[in-house]
């Protein structure tokens, strides 16, 4: 489709943490014939965008993706309730809301598993994951997030992933909020299991989710105790490997806009689109340090995908004021996720440049000096 002759949409500023800004061709390409999905030709649409979703993460022969209909925390479900062996137990290294997620889903469905509670406000201390495993030989598992997307903290995963390998673990990392953005490669991360979901990297729409796993441990949970019908990944996988489908309803037009998502994503290039990434963040950066405020998280702890900053001490300063007049001018922001540190975001994700960045401030410094607060913004401390 030549969708440079249709109408453009009108082009919102996302910065919150996903879903992302998308490109007209990305929204249009949901635009197609009805079709049902068992047809043969939707069948080569999914193999293909299966081998593309393990190209990304250069997983080769040795890695399968799974496919689901559902948001990207279908995939926590998924990797926790499906990779622990009868009587062994998952390692959830937390450090933020992410992957306190795995924790709860390991509540839900009552397994037994070790909860190795962190600073959220730095990287995950690999000696501490060491230890963990060094205290528990029943272990069989360690999951991680990447980049936890509510502090914008990035976890080491490559050398926990080298610490799990050494004590015969399977690594599972959430990569929902790297994924197509920073670069990854499944071997030299030292990676078994990572997943993402459409609207985030990819830059389509949210409803499809995968996790991308290593193939022989993929068969071998054939054996594991199953605690969820829909998310169990062994079931999904053979159904997916028989016969090229997933087992239930795909999300048809979330997967013609994600494949179209793909193309675009090689088009960019693996490098270019994480050098566009920082670009982003750092314009972000600077244009929130230019108007005095100050970042929760240190700089060189960053997945540079994410500005957390704390609110002012400004009687004038209301997020909820700030977000709506800014909100009015076509750029959304987003609320922090630390219970105890008042804080708000600014993400990098989607399909913009550092050109929007600078329209973005341009609002919020109209929008802060509407609320009457003090320019640079003041901290007590
Ligand atoms: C976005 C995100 C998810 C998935 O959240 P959903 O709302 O279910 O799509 C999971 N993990 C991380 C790190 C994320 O950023």
């Amino acid at each position: 489709m030549d969708t440079t002759k249709l109408p453009s949409i009108k082009r919102n500023i996302l910065l919150n943490p996903g879903p992302a800004t998308t490109t007209d061709s990305v929204k249009y390409a949901q635009v197609v014939p009805d079709i049902c999905p068992r047809e043969e030709e939707f069948g080569d649409i999914m193999k293909q965008l299966g081998r593309d979703l393990v190209d990304i993460v250069h997983g080769g022969d040795a890695f399968t993706a799974v496919l689901f209909c559902g948001s990207g925390t279908i995939n926590i479900d998924a990797t926790v309730s499906s990779l622990v062996p009868a009587n062994k137990k998952i390692l959830i290294v937390n450090n933020g809301a992410y992957s306190n997620r795995a924790a709860e889903v390991c509540d839900y469905y009552h397994m037994d598993y070790v909860n190795l509670k962190l600073d959220i406000t730095q990287p995950a201390d690999v000696s501490k994951v060491r230890e963990a495993l060094e205290n528990d030989a029943d272990i069989a598992a360690v999951y991680c997030c990447h980049n936890e997307t509510g502090t914008g903290v990035l976890n080491p995963i490559r050398e926990i992933g080298a610490v799990a390998h050494e004590f015969k673990c399977t690594m599972i990392v959430d990569t929902t909020s790297t994924y197509a953005m920073i670069p990854i490669d499944m071997e030299k991360d030292n990676l078994d299991f990572v997943m993402s979901s459409a609207q985030k990297g990819i830059m389509a729409f949210t409803g499809l989710s995968y996790t991308i796993g290593r193939t022989s441990i993929l068969e071998a949970s054939k054996d594991y105790p199953t605690r969820s019908y829909y998310t169990n990944l062994y079931m999904q996988y053979s159904f997916i490997k028989k016969t090229g489908q997933m087992h239930f309803t795909p999300p048809v037009q979330t997967i013609y806009a994600a494949r179209q998502g793909i193309k675009e994503y090689f088009e960019e290039g693996e490098q270019p689109k994480w050098a566009r990434h920082q670009a982003v963040w750092q314009a972000l950066v600077d244009g929130s340090e230019a108007l005095g405020f100050k970042l929760l998280i240190k700089k060189e702890y960053q997945s540079k995908l994410v500005v957390s900053l704390k609110y002012p001490d400004d009687p004038n300063f209301s997020f909820e004021k700030m977000h709506d007049l800014i909100y009015e001018q076509g750029f959304t922001i987003y609320p922090g996720k630390v219970a105890d540190l008042p804080s708000f975001r600014l993400c990098a994700l989607g399909a913009i440049t550092p050109d929007d960045i600078a329209d973005f401030f341009v609002a919020m410094k109209a929008a802060l000096k509407r609320m009457n607060v003090a320019l640079p913004v003041q901290y007590n401390d």
